[in-house]
């Protein structure tokens, strides 16, 4: 039977869409995604949240209540851990409840992945498969599916970034560290990657870079790094620290794991100028902008002077 299922544009969507949607597809289902995060939505998760809610939680409450209604099901995957001793912020592990305490009502399509307790993806994802279709072929061709797209994308995606890396010594080039989830979202990190660009600064994702390659190379800083998707992202400031002018961090606020983290990074890396980029509800763009431009400039300069 077809559903339509909505999954909210916000936090693991903006890592995991080319898997979700492939496999939601693939199972012969109606994929609604929310729009790109703007004032009414981030208005709504703000009115929903706690206050001392992340920013990035705030929005993805908007985009659940803007998908509420049109919708079968809110597709919501809890994702405790990705590895043995280690885990991701808590927010992704207890997101299901936050939603189904704001929400009175709310349907929610969802799985758990949990490896210390031998709840994989896999298990999970045939559950959801199995609640929708009751087609064990059907669902395993969809999980293979979506596997393979991911797959393929993110290859794409790095490939792209690994030539534009090789491709231009002119450019100033700059990384970026922050979750994709800030990153690509139209209100937090593209008016600053769009900003930068217009600069004419050549941009260097760390979330683009290979897992296991990070995983390895995060290290280097850390030996004991326990949010999974912050190590990734330590490991590839490491990876490409000698290929860029200067770092950006960008955080929402008020961020437990990115605020220790970032401050860890920046007593080991000295040689490089990093700015962070703290991001609110309430952030006004002038001021960003002259400290981005600031930034710009200062590299530059260095540039000139050959200081590397
Ligand atoms: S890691 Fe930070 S920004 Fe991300 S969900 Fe957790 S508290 Fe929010």
């Amino acid at each position: 039977m077809k559903h339509k299922i909505g999954i909210p544009r916000a936090l693991l969507y903006h890592k995991y869409h080319f898997f979700w949607e492939e496999f939601l597809r693939s199972l012969g289902q109606e994929v609604v995604v929310s729009p790109e995060t703007n004032r009414e939505i981030i208005g709504r998760g703000v009115n929903l949240a706690v206050d001392e809610s992340c920013l990035s939680v705030k929005i993805y409450l908007g985009h659940v209540d803007y998908l509420k209604d049109k919708v079968d099901f809110v597709f919501i995957p809890r994702v405790v851990s990705l590895y043995k001793k280690e885990n991701l912020c808590v927010k992704f592990m207890a997101l299901n409840d936050i939603v189904r305490n704001t929400f009175d009502g709310i349907k929610i399509l969802e799985y758990t992945t949990h490896v210390p307790t031998f709840r994989y993806d896999f298990i999970g994802l045939f559950g959801v498969g199995w609640q929708l279709t009751h087609n064990p072929f059907l669902v395993l061709r969809a999980i293979a599916r979506a596997k393979k797209t991911q797959r393929q994308q993110l290859k794409r995606l790095l490939l792209e970034q690994e030539m534009r890396l090789k491709g231009s010594d002119k450019n100033l080039k700059i990384l970026i560290v922050a979750h994709p989830y800030t990153t690509y979202d139209s209100f937090l990190g593209i008016p600053i990657t769009s900003f930068l660009e217009k600069q004419g600064v050549e941009l260097v994702f760390a979330d683009l870079a290979d897992e296991k390659e990070t995983r390895e190379l995060s290290k280097n800083i850390s030996t004991d790094l326990y949010w999974t998707y912050n190590k990734e992202l330590v490991g590839a400031l490491e990876k490409y620290r000698k290929e860029v002018a200067g770092v950006i961090f960008i955080m929402t606020f008020p961020c437990g794991p990115d605020s220790l983290v970032i401050d860890l990074c920046q007593n080991k890396v000295n040689d490089l100028p990093i700015v962070v980029i703290t991001l609110d509800e309430l952030q006004g763009e002038a001021g960003l902008k002259t400290r981005l431009e600031s930034f710009v400039d200062i590299l530059k300069i260095r540039n000139e002077r050959g200081v590397h």
